[in-house]
């Protein structure tokens, strides 16, 4: 087998000269250029052999030769099709790669990851464009598409808001939404020089490690869903009134009193103080009513 070799700034630069690309901001292009951050995130993913590991955004394949020498099989994802031949010649020697020249968001990645591993769960790995961080692991929890853990690069503020709990600025429906399915772990901060172009945001890599069963028992997970979206469309409002005020649910005020108030809360109380176990209690009370 080949050692990865791309991690170094100056054999990116030399492949990118060879086929004379162009970065595409659209597709929040920025290579990773450091080999300590790689190597970090390959540790903080825990791949073997027994594994395989769906990248997204592939990129000229840095990360990728990484993933290759690590896990069984790895099935990356890339949108550009201007970046395909680079991998061909990155990853020529590799025979346990696949790549699918797509659109992450069009794909159906739970038929593919069923069809590429007998429906075991895999381990996402990527630098992920910032442009769709949110779209991209919210569809990979939504569908229920079987994975074990997501180690991931992305903007160092939605890492934040993905690991904060209530009484935090940071604190909101990404938060709860990803501790619902998973549990987070911040690995590493990394700054933009570790990449090339620069990003104009600090980034970091944190590592979900998905839950075999969610923390709290929801009879209607959409409602829930709804419910904590309301709550936090209107941060400066009362709980009483983002619930009133949502165009998605239909409680009369009198209800929405009864139920904060069964939480053992007053009137006054806003979204952005209640944890998930007490979101998960109240979207049971509008169930059971
Ligand atoms: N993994 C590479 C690295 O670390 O050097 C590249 C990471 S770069 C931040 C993000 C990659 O995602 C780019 O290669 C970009 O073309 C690709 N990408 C952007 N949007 C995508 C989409 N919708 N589906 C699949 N890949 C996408």
């Amino acid at each position: 087998m080949n050692k990865p070799v791309l991690g170094i700034p100056q054999n990116t630069i030399e492949i990118l000269r060879k086929y004379n690309f162009s970065f595409q901001k659209k597709f929040g292009q920025n290579f990773l250029i450091d080999t300590h951050v790689l190597d970090k995130i390959i540790r903080a993913a825990d791949i073997n052999k027994e594994d395989m590991v769906l990248e997204i955004g592939p990129g000229i394949g840095t990360m990728t030769q990484y993933l290759a020498e690590a896990a069984g099989k790895v099935v990356a994802v890339e949108i550009d099709k201007n970046l395909i031949p680079i991998l061909s010649e990155t990853l020529e020697g590799y025979g346990n790669v696949r790549i699918i020249n797509e659109d992450v968001l069009k794909l159906d990645i739970r038929s593919l990851v069923e069809n590429e591993n007998k429906g075991k769960p895999v381990k996402v790995v990527a630098n992920l464009p910032y442009y769709i961080t949110t779209p991209i692991i919210m569809g990979l929890f939504e569908e229920h598409v079987p994975i074990e853990s997501i180690t991931v690069m992305v903007q160092k503020e939605v890492a934040d808001r993905m690991q904060t709990g209530p009484g935090s600025k940071d604190y909101g429906a990404l938060s709860l939404a990803v501790q619902y399915y998973a549990s987070p772990y911040i690995v590493a901060n990394v700054p933009p020089n570790c990449f090339m172009p620069r990003p104009k945001v600090g980034s970091a890599v944190i590592r979900l490690t998905c839950h075999k069963h969610p923390p709290v028992e929801v009879a209607d997970e959409r409602l829930m869903f709804h419910i904590i979206r309301a709550s936090f469309n209107q941060r400066r409002k009362t709980l009483a009134n983002g619930l009133k005020n949502s165009d998605k649910l239909d409680f009369s005020k009198e209800l929405i009193m009864e139920a904060i108030e069964r939480l053992g809360k007053g009137a006054s109380v806003r979204g952005e103080s209640l944890t998930l176990e007490e979101f998960a209690e109240l979207s049971n009370y509008f169930t059971h009513v």
